[in-house]
């Protein structure tokens, strides 16, 4: 045997020694223990998450997308920062425009068979709402007069249940594809419900009202004052 032929046989067999045992570990540790095989799943399944997120990449800082729906008509208009109308579209950095385009929905009215908006003394009748997919609760303040559940619930329903792709898709308006694929790119949780749909059981019915027991107590008074 020469020497070359020996240390290929001993590369071989060295390969052979220090592989098998992983291989039969693995197998043995999968079969015969059930709690061990769920931590194999979970472990897979984190692996496939990690691989996932490193499928995605971070946008440019200087990376600008513009509104597709500044001239879409909408009940109220949007100012501030991120001001949009018609013939003055927002300019948007990457991590602002999921939100941008939850607002505009929001005043679009996309969201009102969900949750009617309600006006003036009306509002004080709703002290929160309650998702009825996780039951995350959002609270207005009736005595100070502050009403931000309906928009906070808006918000969680569009983003973390992933209903703003739903309404994307739906737009009749505009032609949403473009943002779609932006934020597939950039967003993994929106990354996500474009690979699993939106779908729960209870999109028949959202949410639940919970009425202001300071509202019900002032309507007991009135009607029997009155
Ligand atoms: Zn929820």
């Amino acid at each position: 045997m020469s020497i070359l032929h020996r240390d290929l046989n001993n590369i071989i067999s060295d390969e052979e020694d220090v592989d098998d045992p992983k291989v039969d570990g693995v197998l043995m540790d999968s079969s015969e223990d059930e709690s061990n095989n769920g931590a194999l799943v979970a472990a897979a399944a984190a692996q496939l998450r990690k691989g996932n997120e490193l499928k995605l990449t971070r946008p440019p800082p200087n990376k600008k997308h513009t509104c597709l729906q500044s001239e879409i008509p909408t009940s109220r208009s949007i100012t501030g920062a991120d001001a949009c109308s018609a013939g003055n579209p927002a300019s948007l950095p990457i991590q602002k425009v999921k939100l941008h385009y939850v607002v505009h929905y929001l005043h679009r009215g996309v969201f009102n068979h969900i949750v009617p908006e309600l006006t003036g003394e009306e509002r004080k009748r709703v002290e929160g709402y309650e998702c009825n997919i996780c039951a995350k609760k959002f609270k207005n303040n009736v005595t100070k007069g502050e009403f931000p559940a309906r928009g906070s619930f808006v918000c969680h329903l569009a983003t973390d249940h992933g209903k703003i792709l739903d309404m994307m898709r739906n737009d009749k308006e505009v032609d949403m594809s473009p943002v779609i694929d932006l934020l597939k790119t950039y967003d993994p949780i929106f990354h996500q419900f474009t690979l699993t749909g939106t779908k729960t059981d209870k999109d028949d019915n959202l949410v639940t009202e919970k009425e202001s027991l300071y509202w019900r107590m002032n309507m007991n008074s009135k009607n029997n004052n009155g």
